[in-house]
């Protein structure tokens, strides 16, 4: 049994749910329940948010837990406060305990009386949160490598013919055994001998795993509907993806892998290379600079500039030493959220408007979109359709401050826009 943990557990990350992972979100947390973030650094004794970064960017060696029990009991330990009155457990009086929802098994009450109040409020939430208990915690499975599990070789149908998940599963005989086959892997008993909470039934594991996959694939099938929305074939031409404002959910324990259902889309393509931009890369494999001429046939390529986009723009795109996009993709932008993100991604967003790129960004839900829409249209962009996306996760997010918010989902919603309003694109 590996003692050590090199990789920090998704769940610590901050800010599920909500749009941000850097220091502002991090620090957020603490609006709604004071204290919060330096609980987090607490458990994973860490002396302030600049050692959590470099841990989470691989910087540093990471941290390493005792054993499984630990590292999952200090990953409950992130969500234990009273969600009526915020009281975290150090400020309990000592006839008080948190005591968890026996429902939901995700949320913590300091008395009677608290969760009494909260009821009318939790009861939208308690189900769903059930399930999000589940799935940060089967989650792990992403980082033992058992998820993803793979898909079918080959698409059967034509990548145009395949518009939303029911089109997609329809040609995925051999996924549902493989997902099924983990019911009873080592690494699932190893999970649930430590996980401090009963093993939920066959039926609650099996959902559970399929929405753990679906949210990894929900970005490279968001990223190939991408692609057919613009009329862009790989086959056709090489192709150059952008993906702006990449983050540390699309990084952390990213694989060179990651985009090859784009091969089973569109076999025997002339190339698709994938480059991810953002300041918050975490180091990895993919971690490798964007290539000057076309990659490989028949392959997708992954590359990265840890930076903001507009400064990769001046610094490679500019200078052709790397290629210019045919398309640029964004999961959560989150643009819309405070003015300080507004402003970092002002000059891309602008960019990407006077020089004609097809641009998709995905929201996390539905006012989500409604803001960011709100703020192009001040810009005058020339926005050709929003929705939802029919590749959204699957998988629920609560923001881990406040649970009873309404649940979000990634790549639930998404827009795209070429150009400037009232111009031919
Ligand atoms: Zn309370
Ligand atoms: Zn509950």
């Amino acid at each position: 049994m590996a003692t050590q943990s090199t990789a920090l557990p998704q769940s610590f990350a901050p800010g599920t749910g909500s749009v941000f992972s850097n220091q502002t979100g991090f620090h957020a947390l603490d609006s709604n329940v004071p204290g919060l973030s330096g609980v987090i650094l607490d458990q994973l004794s860490m002396k302030d948010y600049g050692e959590y970064r470099a841990a989470v960017e691989g910087k540093t060696k990471g941290i390493s837990f005792r054993n499984y029990k630990e590292m999952f009991q200090k990953m409950e330990e992130t969500f234990k406060f009273c969600t009526g009155c915020s009281k975290l457990p150090r400020n309990l009086l000592a006839t008080e305990t948190l005591k968890r929802c026996v429902k939901c098994l995700n949320v913590y009450y300091c008395s009677k009386a608290c969760q009494k109040d909260d009821w009318p409020s939790h009861k939208k939430a308690c189900k769903k949160l059930r399930l999000v208990a589940i799935d940060r915690l089967v989650e792990w499975l992403m980082f033992t490598g058992d998820l993803p599990v793979p898909t079918e070789t080959q698409w059967t149908q034509q990548a145009s013919e395949v518009g939303n998940w029911e089109d997609w599963l329809a040609m995925q005989g051999g996924l549902a055994p493989r997902l099924e086959a983990l019911l009873t892997s080592a690494n699932m008993e190893t999970l649930w001998s430590n996980a401090g909470r009963p093993r939920p039934d066959a039926a609650d594991l099996r959902d559970s795993v399929w929405r753990v996959q679906s949210e990894f694939l929900s970005r490279v099938l968001t990223v190939g509907a991408a692609m057919q929305r613009f009329g862009l074939d790989p086959r056709v031409k090489p192709l150059t993806i952008h993906l702006a404002g990449a983050s540390l959910n699309e990084t952390m324990g990213a694989r060179l892998t990651d985009y090859d259902e784009l091969n089973r889309a569109f076999p025997g393509h002339q190339g698709v290379e994938v480059v991810l931009v953002g300041p918050e890369l975490v180091e990895g494999p993919v971690i490798r600079p964007p290539l000057r001429a076309f990659g490989p046939k028949r392959r997708v390529y992954l590359s990265a500039y840890k930076g903001l986009y507009h400064q990769f723009w001046e610094e490679l795109v500019e200078t052709e030493e790397a290629a210019r996009p045919d398309l640029v993709v964004g999961f959560h932008p989150g643009f819309h959220a405070n003015q300080g993100l507004l402003e970092g991604w002002m000059p891309t967003l602008l960019l990407l408007r006077d020089y004609n790129i097809p641009a998709f960004f995905s929201m996390f839900s539905e006012a989500e979109l409604q803001a960011s829409l709100q703020i192009l249209h001040q810009m005058e962009m020339n926005v050709l359709a929003s929705g939802p996306n029919p590749f959204s996760s699957h998988k629920p997010e609560q923001v881990q401050s406040c649970p009873n918010k309404p649940l979000v989902y990634c790549n639930s919603t998404f827009l795209c826009y070429q150009g400037l309003l009232g111009l031919p694109s």
